[in-house]
């Protein structure tokens, strides 16, 4: 049934028009109609450039849930292995059945995204299957899936249509890559695969897709090279059964010259994935560009049948020419070359330009202030779309809901971008609340911050004797400030649920003595907060005198 429209108030359609049905633009409607606001939300993507379509819900239902399942995939594959210690007689190389995983996982997508529909209708959101434009400041034209079109007034407009990969401009990469939004189109397994970019969602999916089973190569630009100072071995945690055979400290391993995640990581954790993944068996071709991306032979049509150089399919490979650091071209063949290089905001073709909307020229992202307003009024941007933000679901949903209180009911409440959690589902999981080590030392000055930090070894790793020196913590204080804590930031299983708790904490003015007097919980990974004693300095001293 289409949304009500005419002049229900004045010269509007509505009194809020949301274009984005993700996190943030859903956020901001249900908020909105709850508070008694006549509100339509728009949402709708062009397919991706090999045809993947998306249902409502943004990266939230389409991206962020896909790399959850995704990762327990892998993990539960992780766990089999363990299972023999635990007593489970399973056969050996038990195959992963690709479409099993991937009917289910678009199942559950298709099933979240009706749930959302149906929320929408509960609350008495108004919401079409539609692409927004502005042609008007108070003014959206509106084009439906089977290109019907109508101009709808709204007395404001909430922009929150976040972002889409991105495509790197190099020969053949349009015609044969593939991105996050079609991985779970493949109609096969990805086979052999090249991970072009070293962003968190190219570690997370490289990671992910080697503990399934596939052979993967992650494919690093040029950068500078990193130092890392040696940590302590470190204290266990718990009283071990049986003492494991001693693996190689994961900081030790031949380190990568740069590490994985440059989008404002922690330089130290990101260098641990990068360790994380070359212990784990997955390729890195470093220092190399991507030169061109070609098929080795013609490719089938998906329909059976035609050749087509645009189509995936289960027959022929792609061939990959990089050039080297020295300067050589090499070529290597893959199945499936993954993009995830970087993301592009959803701001072309919106008319922002002729109603005065200002975008970032470095990042095409929308200018907004404290209040989450753009350069015009009555219009206003949420989620992933803002410039110079941090972007996560969990911040567009708070940021939404607060703008239509904001709007519309007496609550001057801004949101709050500072201590944003973030966490990266590689198999050992990482996650981060607050500062980095850099910005705490760039902020507060090298003498002001003191780094504790500790490997853990969880209790359910002793059996299968996993690495114990891949689970780490790091938590930066302030130290003229009674050490409050700066960032938290834990690498091992379940890191995200872990750090929750921190964040609260982190919220009410978290020092270290306030951890120091947490009893820790046992048997519990995260009791490792409570017993942090090593430094940063105390590591980086000892690694001296092991050196003279
Ligand atoms: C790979 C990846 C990993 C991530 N990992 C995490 C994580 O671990 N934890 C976390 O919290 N966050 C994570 N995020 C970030 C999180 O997904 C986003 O910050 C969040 O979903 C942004 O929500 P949004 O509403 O701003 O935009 P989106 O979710 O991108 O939604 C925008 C919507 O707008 C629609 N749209 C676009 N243009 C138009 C138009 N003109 N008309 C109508 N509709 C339009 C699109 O269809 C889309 O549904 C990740 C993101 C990515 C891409």
């Amino acid at each position: 049934m289409d949304p009500p429209t005419g002049p229900t108030m004045g010269p509007y359609d509505y009194d809020m028009l949301v274009i984005g049905g993700g996190a943030g633009g859903l956020a901001v409607a249900k908020e909105a109609a709850g508070l008694r606001q006549k509100v339509l939300i728009l949402d709708l993507l062009t397919p991706s450039v090999r045809g993947s379509e998306r249902e409502l819900g943004g990266s939230s239902v389409n991206i962020d849930s896909i790399r959850k399942f995704l990762q327990q995939a892998s993990l539960l594959g992780k766990a089999l292995q363990d299972s023999q210690k635990y007593g489970w007689k399973l056969k050996e190389n038990v195959p992963h059945g690709w479409s099993e995983l991937v009917g289910a996982v678009q199942q559950t997508v298709q099933t979240r995204s009706q749930e959302l529909k149906r929320e929408l209708k509960n609350v008495g959101v108004f919401y079409l299957r539609a692409h927004g434009k502005l042609v008007e400041p108070h003014t959206v034209e509106v084009t439906e899936v089977d290109g019907k079109q109508r101009r709808l007034k709204a007395e404001i407009i909430v922009i929150a249509t976040g972002d889409r990969p991105e495509y790197l401009d190099i020969p053949g990469v349009r015609e044969h890559c593939v991105t996050s939004e079609d991985l779970l189109s493949l109609p096969h397994p990805p086979g052999s695969t090249l991970v072009v970019g070293r962003s968190p969602e190219g570690l997370e999916l490289a990671d992910i897709l080697f503990g399934l089973g596939l052979p993967v190569t992650v494919l690093q630009q040029p950068a500078p090279v990193l130092q890392q100072p040696a940590l302590q071995q470190p204290a266990l945690q718990q009283p071990a059964l049986q003492q494991p055979a001693l693996q190689q400290p994961a900081l030790q391993q031949p380190a990568l010259q740069q590490p994985a995640l440059q989008h404002g990581f922690d330089e130290k954790m990101a260098e641990m994935i990068d360790n994380h993944l070359l212990v784990s068996g997955v390729h890195t071709l470093q220092n190399c560009s991507l030169v061109k991306v070609e098929t080795t032979e013609a490719k089938e049509d998906l329909a059976g049948g035609s050749a087509t150089t645009t189509q995936q399919s289960s027959k022929g490979r792609l061939r990959v020419t990089v050039l080297t650091a020295q300067g050589q071209t090499e070529q290597t063949d893959f199945d499936t070359v993954l993009l995830t290089a970087g993301r592009k905001a959803s701001t072309r073709d919106m008319g922002l330009e002729c109603v005065g909307v200002q975008c970032s020229q470095d990042t095409g992202k929308i200018l907004v202030n404290e209040r989450d307003q753009t350069s015009v009024d009555h219009i206003y941007a949420v989620g992933s779309v803002q410039h110079g933000r941090p972007s996560t679901t969990g911040l567009s949903v708070h940021a939404g809901t607060l703008l239509a209180r904001r709007l519309f009911i007496e609550d001057s409440t801004l949101c709050d971008y500072t201590n944003v959690p973030t966490v990266v589902l590689t198999q050992m999981e990482y996650a981060f609340c607050g500062l980095t080590e850099e910005k705490a030392n760039a902020t507060f000055g090298e003498d002001s911050v003191e780094v504790y930090h500790s490997y853990y070894w969880p209790l359910e790793w002793e059996l299968p004797a996993r690495n114990k020196y891949s689970c780490y913590v790091k938590v930066i204080c302030h130290i003229p400030d009674q050490e409050r804590v700066l960032g938290v930031h834990i690498m091992g299983p379940n890191a995200g649920d872990i750090l929750q708790g921190f964040v609260a904490a982190m919220k009410c003015g978290l020092t270290k003595q306030q951890l120091d007097v947490t009893v820790g919980l046992q048997p519990g990974s995260a009791q490792v907060f409570s017993s942090l004693t090593e430094t940063q300095r105390m590591s980086e001293a000892l690694m001296m005198r092991g050196n003279c």
